[in-house]
């Protein structure tokens, strides 16, 4: 095994609109060039990984203690870059150079040793996928059919042999877009593989916006006394046992509410509606809860799912369960179907058991947008 491994991450990605190139931000967890460093070096087939990028870059990079791995200050260009990282290696004598494209992420490993077969029969080994949607060609203001049959999408990483490569690339000063145009303007024979249609290059922000899943708890207890309403879950409920408290006393909507307060990061429903205001004295939770949701959409958040215990022996929850979830969505702005409930009971021990209390627990999960 001869063979180093070369990403090209120099890139500033006019395309995409972003500060930090693509190739530096969050992609399916990692920083989108990790997934690419992290497979070549799992791969065990390369006996160094070249990571050519603009200097300020790789501060934004963690793995910086493998051995494995050697920093370039990429070019303007990406030719210049590729050239850079070849000169790079040199002095290591290399039989066969893999160069790939940080922006895309997605290919497997599978792949690589694809592609390192390949090249013990051949100088140059380039994936490709085809196309399955139809092309026209426009000249001269007309339009002509194109046997899309004929047209081979090339992708990274492409593999060569190093001196060959070398020698090309050093003579090289026009812009291509990748090692494969070189060899085709050369003439050269190439040994074309199949490629993989999951290995796409990143090339919108919309197709991978880093969204960021996160979680809050919610829980409360009510004590339940005579000659009171019962509200829960947002519904008003027939009982001769209503809950206690500052507002209308929903101890579901009040623990969604702090789970939903709990999962973006903003405190609890108590800090937000003190009950020691006077304005907020039975007020109904629906109306906070409303507030809350349009304060938590406004800082970008949106609900996943929200998953709810209520605890109690009487009313039977079995009884309420769809009218409370159609509620609760409705004040989300939620689908039913994100919503979960489950009626607990604690087999009459205790002060729920003893029918002096409710008590409720929440889970519920927000999608942070960028
Ligand atoms: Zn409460």
């Amino acid at each position: 095994m001869n063979n180093y491994f070369i990403v090209l991450a120099a890139g500033r990605g006019k395309r995409f609109k972003s500060k930090i190139p693509k190739q530096f931000t969050q992609y399916k967890g990692i920083m989108m060039i990790e997934h690419s460093i992290n497979k070549a070096i799992n791969s065990k087939l390369f006996k160094k990984i070249v990571i050519v990028a603009k200097n300020n870059h790789f501060k934004l990079l963690k793995i910086r203690q493998n051995k494995k791995i050697i920093f370039v200050n990429g070019g303007s260009e990406r030719y210049i870059s590729s050239l850079k990282g070849l000169i790079a290696i040199r002095k290591f004598k290399p039989k066969n150079v893999f160069i790939h494209d940080a922006a895309r992420p997605d290919f497997t490993i599978k792949l690589l040793k694809k592609l390192s077969l390949n090249l013990k029969k051949n100088k140059f080994v380039v994936p490709y996928t085809k196309l399955d949607s139809s092309i026209k060609i426009k000249k001269n203001k007309k339009f002509f059919n194109f046997d899309r049959d004929k047209v081979y999408l090339t992708q990274t990483p492409q593999c060569f042999d190093f001196k060959d490569l070398y020698q090309i690339s050093k003579n090289n000063n026009k812009i291509v877009t990748d090692e494969c145009s070189l060899l085709i303007n050369k003439g050269l024979k190439i040994k074309f593989i199949k490629g993989e249609t999951s290995n796409i290059k990143i090339t919108h922000n919309k197709k991978f916006k880093s969204n960021k899943i996160l979680y809050g708890i919610g829980f409360d207890v009510h004590r339940l006394v005579k000659n009171k309403k019962l509200y829960l879950g947002g519904l008003k409920i027939k009982s001769d046992l209503g809950t206690l408290g500052h507002s209308d006393g929903d101890p579901v909507l009040h623990s969604v509410t702090d789970s939903i307060l709990g999962a973006c990061g903003m405190e609890d429903i108590g800090q937000k509606f003190s009950d020691k205001k006077n304005k907020y004295k039975n007020i109904r939770s629906t109306i906070l809860l409303k507030k809350v949701i349009a304060e938590i959409n406004l800082n970008k958040y949106i609900i996943n799912n929200i998953d709810i215990n209520i605890i109690t022996e009487r009313p039977k929850i079995h009884n309420y369960k769809e009218k409370m979830k159609k509620t609760i969505a409705k004040l989300c702005g939620i689908k039913v179907s994100q919503i979960n409930i489950k009626g607990k009971t604690t087999e009459k021990l205790g002060v729920i058991g003893k029918e002096l209390a409710i008590a409720c627990e929440v889970i519920t999960s927000v999608i942070k947008y960028d």
